[in-house]
């Protein structure tokens, strides 16, 4: 298992140090991008320190708290997040080391096949300030150009995420997520659009993937004792309120081809969802009041995380 520091390259969108504004706003996708990665690698048991930068400063101001926060951890790669500007098209990652070549061609290959824009390639840069002040190795990639439509038309986070976390662990992210079935204690599986009822996960784990652009059509949770109340908001149907809910509710449809929209959950638990285009919501206490996910947009959910509080 590794290490990782992963940031996403600015200040929050709307403030000085926010990076690069055009069809795409550089700030928001990056973000986007490092939510996902972060929580793909967790998932698969890597050990990630999220060095993003959450508040607003100027940029030089920005870059140098990152820099500070990704040296508080001796890790095997940091991770900069961007997207890029200028009139260009296409993925690249900067590199400072040769030693690093091959895995920045590698990553942004992936990205660019990933997203079916351009691949740029790998470059050396030694005077870009994350990768020549970074104590361990470090990797920054430019996903797409914020200003070119064909990059905006092909864009997507989760997708790019998972390029770049398959590169790193050398495997399908679907095999990670996948692969634990358990049959006691607190879980939960999702039913995938085309696929079907996955696996169970337990707390913590990821019920389907986020990148492969499929819809959650239901989950079903094993309580395990805890008292769960749910509500869902299905396309075609709208809000359901199945109470308290058991081992065998299901929560959405089945063979329906209807996307979950929003959950509605209560009970000592917390959770997230992954909602198409805009990746991960912050990780909610289930009080019964806060929605995850979106009514009326026609997005679907794509995954969802709990957790015993
Ligand atoms: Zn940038």
């Amino acid at each position: 298992m590794a290490k990782y520091n992963v940031h996403a390259g600015h200040c929050p969108a709307g403030g000085t140090g926010s990076g690069a504004v055009g069809y795409l706003n550089e700030s928001t996708e990056a973000r986007n991008v490092k939510n996902s990665l972060v929580s793909t690698l967790k998932t698969s048991g890597q050990t990630v320190y999220d060095c993003t930068v959450n508040s607003n400063m100027s940029a030089s101001a920005c870059l140098s708290q990152i820099v500070a926060m990704c040296n508080k951890h001796a890790v095997d790669l940091d991770i900069s997040i961007h997207l890029n500007a200028g009139g260009g098209t296409g993925t690249e990652v900067y590199y400072y080391s040769n030693d690093m070549k091959s895995k920045a061609a590698a990553i942004s290959a992936a990205i660019a096949k990933a997203l079916g824009i351009k691949d740029r390639g790998a470059k050396q840069n030694t005077s870009l300030y994350v990768l020549r002040n970074t104590k361990s190795k470090a990797l920054l990639i430019e996903c797409c150009f914020v200003d070119n439509t064909t990059d905006k038309a092909a864009w997507n986070a989760a997708k790019c995420a998972s390029a770049i976390a398959e590169t790193l662990l050398g495997k399908s992210v679907i095999t990670t997520s996948t692969t634990t079935s358990l049959t006691s204690g607190f879980r939960y599986q999702g039913h995938v659009q085309n696929i079907g009822w996955q696996n169970y996960v337990p707390a913590g784990g990821t019920a389907w993937v986020t990148g492969q652009s499929k819809r959650l059509e239901a989950i079903r949770i094993n309580p395990d004792g805890i008292t769960i109340e749910a509500k869902a908001h299905i396309q075609n149907k709208g809000w359901v309120d199945y109470g308290k809910i058991t081992k065998d509710t299901i929560i959405g449809t089945t063979g329906q081809k209807n996307r979950l929209e929003c959950l509605l959950l209560k009970g000592n638990i917390q959770y997230r969802v992954h909602v198409q285009s805009s990746g991960w919501t912050a990780w909610t206490r289930a009080d019964g009041v806060a929605t995850m996910g979106t009514v009326g947009q026609a997005l679907r959910i794509e995954a969802i995380q709990i957790k015993k509080v």
